[in-house]
């Protein structure tokens, strides 16, 4: 074991977890080494965890904006400084190619950034709203919040939520993905070497009994949640049935739309690039494409561009046997309904990394609208290509997945870009872009099963999530007899 048992971290300190004795493996799904151990924390952590982070809110939602983010600006620095290790650690527990993980931390350096810009977009209204009379708004923390995150983006994620929560005054339980739970580690002792006071951000390791007791817990505010659309809407369900805000974003199932007019070489670079990268396990990652009209030129060219992403080299391991299987199934229901693979994902063994879980590039083709691999989110890198006559067809089945996250369109038209922008229904649309991710300030979050609750996670949107406004109206002007409407 390379790494020792993980601990929870409460009040500025590492714990060891006695409160229950079961613990999970934290396995390298680059070769199947095991790094670690998670402890399965219960209430009780939870409870140690809210008391310290409780007893830390006072002072720090009472310390002003402008001294709050200058612990995000020392992160931020931090970050940069080891930014190799943090990329390693990110590789070696999900899995994912190492300069995929550079670019994980810069995306949180990014995050981070826009953190400390907050005092420059919180500062709130102020208005004489009748004679000596002011009405005035501000940003107040909600008090002790929590942060449920998945496996996919170790470092990225929790830097979704972290930096805008705490820089907004709020303290923060952190419940990392039992999968990864290392990343988390680390940026805790960054944060506490930026200065961030003890107890403002809690980490409670953990799986089922732990995100259930966050749900439950009448000391938090509020949850935000990362992962599948399956448990966004328990955790969605259970915490807003106490009371509490939530936003709980959830799986995708993302379309990309190709127009014979598209540039092939551009388009195909982008699809076999997003349907590829992170080995398929991203929210924003293309899993289905629709080829509207005679599109071959270009389905022949994402093969091209497919057969020169190698497993084990600029291709990523998914995060364990079970999803290598997962994923091959779906691959081996689609032949069987009568799917064309073009090119073949399956039963991958990397040399010298036989423990790894690989799942190569695969390309379907004759996809039908009804099959489990047209529908269904994958979380591999598998596209599943179907084909259609015309652009209005094309949205039908966008519309119809449940999902919402991404669609992007690739075309040389302007009037067709736009006509597929009004009509797609999901939160983030890309033009000649295979990963809309937007960057800061704008926000991210998507529509229908990808999302629930109100606003997005990120960007200026999540202001509204992580703070309360409080309305004031005040008179000091002294005439007597003058009522508030004078
Ligand atoms: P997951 O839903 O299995 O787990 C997410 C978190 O929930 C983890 O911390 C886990 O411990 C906890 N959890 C798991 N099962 C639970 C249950 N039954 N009750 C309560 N808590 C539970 O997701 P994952 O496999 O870690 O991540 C992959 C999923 O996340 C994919 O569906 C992906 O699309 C989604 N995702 C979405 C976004 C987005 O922005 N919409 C971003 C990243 C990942």
């Amino acid at each position: 074991m390379k790494y020792p048992i993980i601990k929870n971290y409460i009040n500025g300190q590492f714990v060891t977890v006695t409160s229950s004795p079961r613990t999970l493996d934290v396995v390298s799904p680059l070769d199947g080494n095991k790094l670690s151990e998670v402890p399965m924390s219960t209430g009780k952590d939870l409870n140690e965890a809210l008391l310290a982070a409780k007893a830390a809110f006072p002072s720090w939602s009472r310390t002003p904006i402008k001294e709050r983010v200058q612990i995000f600006f020392r992160y931020r620095s931090l970050l940069e400084k080891n930014l190799k290790e943090l990329a390693e650690l990110c590789s070696e527990e999900n899995g994912k190619t190492y300069s995929e993980s550079v670019a994980e931390v810069e995306k949180s350096i990014e995050l981070t950034e826009f953190a400390t810009s907050l005092p420059q977009l919180v500062t709130g209204e102020i208005l004489e709203v009748s004679r000596g009379v002011e009405c005035r708004t501000e940003h107040v923390p909600l008090g002790v919040v929590a942060s449920i995150v998945p496996f996919n983006f170790p470092n990225m994620v929790p830097n979704w939520t972290m930096p805008n929560a705490l820089a907004l005054g709020n303290c923060m339980i952190l419940k990392p993905s039992e999968k990864v739970p290392l990343s988390c580690v680390r940026l805790a002792e960054l944060l506490k070497e930026a200065g961030l006071p003890d107890g403002v951000l809690n980490i409670v390791n953990g799986d089922v009994e732990i995100v259930e007791a966050i749900c439950d817990h009448p000391d938090i505010d509020a949850v935000s949640f990362v992962g599948s659309t399956k448990v966004a809407k328990i955790v969605y369900q259970r915490a807003t049935s106490h009371y509490k805000r939530c936003l709980a974003l959830g799986g995708a199932k993302n379309h990309l739309m190709v127009l014979p007019d598209a540039k092939p070489e551009m388009t195909a670079q982008n699809v076999a690039a997003s349907m590829s990268g992170c080995a398929g396990q991203r929210c924003m990652a293309a899993s289905a494409m629709v080829a509207v009209g005679n599109v071959d030129h270009i389905i022949d060219k994402i093969c091209i561009e497919a057969r020169k992403i190698v497993p084990g080299v600029n291709l990523g391991a998914v995060i364990n046997k079970e999803s290598q299987h997962r994923i091959e199934r779906y691959i081996t229901e689609a032949e069987k309904a009568g799917a064309k693979i073009l090119v073949d994902g399956r039963n991958i063994k990397v040399p010298g990394k036989e423990g790894g879980t690989y799942v190569g590039p695969t390309v379907i083709d004759y996809v039908r609208r009804e099959m489990s691999v047209a529908k269904e989110e994958i979380f591999g890198p598998v596209i599943s290509i179907m084909r259609t006559n015309t652009v209005d067809e094309a949205l039908a089945i966008e519309n119809a997945n449940p999902y919402g996250n991404a669609a992007s369109v690739f075309t040389q038209n302007g009037g067709m870009a736009r006509y597929i922008i009004d009509h797609a229904s999901a939160g983030m649309i890309g033009v000649n872009v295979g990963v809309p991710v937007p960057r800061e300030p704008f926000s991210f979050g998507g529509w229908n099963e990808s999302k629930f609750g109100v606003g997005d996670i990120t960007g200026k949107s999540s202001i509204e999530f992580w703070t309360k406004l409080k309305k004031s109206t005040t008179k000091w002007n002294p005439e007597a007899g003058v009522n508030w409407m004078s």
